[in-house]
């Protein structure tokens, strides 16, 4: 019988669906590519390359590859770097690869000559980072099914593993202990110890340091390796060019959509939204303390987000800071020189869009701020300018005490190390290569969102402490990158007569003043922080200081769904600063929202500065436990946000001690009802 066209496309359509599950839509989905349609060959595994491990490291004669999942960046650093070093020290063959980029699955295919390593950081709530998530939930999962069936699928793979975590959060380092778990299980080979780095300790890099030794001394045991002198070895190649700025140069622009002047969603860690800053003020009423309040209006394109959300903030850095960093490496007078920056190998990727300039890397491109890494000074010792200079470079690269003592007590940035290494002569010898290999990528920075997706749907807002920090022996403050840029933007927008912030002089304009007229670049990341779908239940808010950000979103939101008509139960926010008349933030938005919801809304506050002793919202939260204990047995849901290192941990005890006072029972089971309570997203946390 002959086929009806509905019975033709029913079929096809069938056919089609069966392609799309077995190709899991790898046919005609669109290779990710951060920096738009030049930099295709940028990464390992673009379109038409293959997603298989055991083949990329075929294909392309390596025996290692580093995989790491990064939100920060700093674990893909911590790739990049085992990668080199395993190469100049190792001669191993070594790649770096985003896990996103390959199928976990065919892990079975990487045969035992060769060794794969994971650099995985923990986020937040023990939780994978974004790319690494596909891959978690298959090695942890029932049953982990690969490409070719056996009792031990995984009996010839060798591994090594780092994790990068923070002690003050429960589920320290979850993600490498869970990885290194389940790998043994599939009958993997570990290679050393799984490391561990600290963040809450501050100790990240030297756990670092002193991780990598002993595996590297087990791998080159394992493998037959020989170590050799270390010498530098560029993975990039970066020349000048004679051509003058043209409209293929980035200067700045993120990727190829913002360098044809075609910004268009999706927006993401990729893409950033130019948003226009609707409105910006100061928060605090002292001088020597700054918090902003800015509002970025996204009415002009698809961005939305959920009361909860974080912004991200591209920022970039202080012109003062890419001067002084220019002047010491003696770049200064060639910083609009065109460059083109090429990987050497086809697994690397150029970690930014080029042909550009040295002023555009230095100034959008590179964290030239923050602290330097020891490793990465001892790799420098050998473009020193002078002997003198060499040695120091060679001392403080071996010497972890003295490292300290002369650098991190100093918080010196990479341009003030190298400054006061020579005594101001400048290292006109390393290669700018070495550069963008040991300075981490400039990283957006994340703010929880402090108005409500229900009431301001198109309008954002964040509400930052500019960052500013004296230290001892300094003359100039430490001060945050992204938010005195921020203040810049808000200086600027207030027709401040002091616009450049500190005489930091950010280019607020952006790159072809393409940010001009009060614009910044923006974008929403998803967060778990959410209120309870039912208004009527009571909430317990715990935010001091900014942690108060998400909770004049939730507060906004229940007065208008109180104002709606909306049954909105109990809201306690517990706020704390140090005194009433300093830094209280919102404190007469607190009195409009009581104006609305009434009795149902009930500000708490602590200020640790007028009374006698000091007293923080840990302690309110104590006197009221009677009150705590009564809407927690009514099912209400807690928040906590702010400060990860002590407060968010004492607030844990606390209501631990609370519930075990209130309802007769030990400490012991307070903690477990408060781990329970957690589990069920009663009790959620947003803290940094
Ligand atoms: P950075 O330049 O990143 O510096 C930050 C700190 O790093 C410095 O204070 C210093 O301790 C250290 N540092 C920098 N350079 C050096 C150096 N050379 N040597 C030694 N140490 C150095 N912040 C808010 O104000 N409000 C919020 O609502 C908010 N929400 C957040 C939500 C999440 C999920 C996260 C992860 C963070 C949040 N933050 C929030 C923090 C925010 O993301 C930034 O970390 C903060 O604003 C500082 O950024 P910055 O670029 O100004 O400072």
């Amino acid at each position: 019988a002959e086929l009806d066209t509905l019975d033709v496309i029913v079929l096809s359509l069938i056919l089609l669906g069966t392609v799309a599950y077995f190709t899991k839509g790898k046919l005609w989905g669109v290779a990710k590519d951060p920096y738009g349609a030049t930099f295709n060959n940028a990464s390992g595994a673009k379109a038409g390359k293959t997603r298989n491990i055991g083949e990329i490291l075929d294909e392309s004669g390596k025996n290692c590859i580093v995989f790491y999942g990064s939100q920060t960046g700093t674990a893909e650093d911590y790739a990049s770097r085992l990668a080199k070093e395993g190469k100049s020290r190792f001669g191993l063959e070594t790649m770096v690869a985003d896990l996103e980029d390959f199928d976990i699955d065919s892990l079975d295919t990487v045969t035992s000559d060769k060794v794969v390593m994971f650099v995985l950081a923990t986020y937040g709530e023990g939780e994978p980072t974004d790319n690494a998530v596909e891959f978690f939930e298959f090695l942890t999962g029932d049953e982990p099914a690969f490409s070719q069936s056996s009792d031990v699928p995984l009996g010839s793979l060798n591994y090594v593993g780092f994790g990068l975590g923070n002690n003050t959060y429960e589920h320290y380092n979850l993600m490498i202990r869970a990885v290194d778990k389940a790998l043994q299980k599939l009958g993997a080979n570990r290679i050393g110890e799984a490391g561990e780095g600290d963040d809450g300790a501050g100790t990240m890099e030297e756990d670092f340091l002193a991780w990598k030794e002993p595996m590297w001394t087990a791998l080159a045991d394992k493998m037959g390796l020989e170590e050799r002198e270390a010498v530098y070895e560029p993975i990039f190649s970066i020349t000048e060019s004679s051509a003058t700025e043209s409209s293929l140069v980035y200067l700045g622009e993120p990727n190829k959509m913002h360098l044809d002047g075609k910004s268009q969603g999706p927006f993401n860690a990729h893409n950033p939204y130019v948003a226009p800053i609707a409105e910006s003020h100061e928060l605090f009423t002292v001088k020597d303390r700054n918090c902003l309040h800015i509002e970025v209006d996204v009415s002009g394109s698809n961005v939305s987000y959920q009361t909860g959300d974080h912004l991200a903030v591209w920022p970039s850095n202080a012109g003062a800071e890419v001067d002084r960093f220019l002047d010491i490496v003696d770049l200064a007078a060639q910083r609009d020189t065109v460059v083109s920056v090429r990987a050497l190998e086809a697994t690397t990727k150029v970690p930014f869009p080029a042909p550009t300039t040295y002023d555009a890397i230095v100034r959008y491109h590179m964290e030239i701020c923050g602290p330097v890494s020891r490793q990465f000074v001892a790799t420098l010792a050998a473009f020193a300018p002078d002997e003198a200079s060499k040695a120091e470079m060679t001392k403080l690269g071996g010497d972890k005490d003295y490292f300290h003592e002369k650098v991190s007590a100093h918080s010196l940035n990479i341009a003030g190390l190298l400054k006061a290494v020579s005594k101001g002569k400048k290292w006109a010898s390393i290669p700018f290569s070495a550069f963008v290999e040991g300075i981490n990528k400039l990283q957006p920075r994340y703010y929880s969102i402090s108005s409500s997706a229900v009431v301001q749907p198109k309008k954002i807002s964040i509400t930052a402490v500019v960052e500013s920090q004296v230290i001892p022996g300094r003359e100039d403050n430490l001060r945050g990158v992204a938010t005195n840029y921020l203040y810049a933007l808000k200086q600027k927008q207030n027709s401040d007569p002091s616009p450049d912030a500190f005489g930091l002089t950010y280019q607020t304009a952006g790159p072809r003043n393409k940010y001009d007229g009060i614009q910044v670049p923006v974008h929403v990341r998803h967060s778990n922080f959410k209120l309870p779908s039912d208004p009527s239940k009571p909430i317990i808010l715990v935010g001091p200081g900014t942690g108060v950000a998400p909770f004049r979103a939730f507060v906004q939101e229940r007065a208008k769904l109180a104002a709606d008509g909306e049954a909105v139960g109990k809201t306690l926010l517990f706020f704390g600063c140090r005194k009433s008349t300093e830094d209280f933030l919102y404190k007469d938005e607190w009195e409009e929202y009581k104006r609305v919801l009434g009795d149902n809304f009930e500000l708490v506050t602590a200020f640790s500065r007028e009374g006698k002793n000091k007293v923080y919202v840990q302690h309110r939260l104590k006197e009221r436990a009677e009150e705590v204990n009564k809407l927690l047995e009514s099912k209400a849901y807690i928040y906590v946000c702010g400060d990860a290192s002590h407060m968010a941990r004492e607030v844990n005890t606390v209501v631990g001690q609370i519930i075990a006072g209130q309802r007769g029972i030990s400490e012991a089971k307070g903690d477990e009802i408060v781990k329970s309570m957690r589990a069920a997203n009663q009790y959620q946390e947003d803290v940094w």
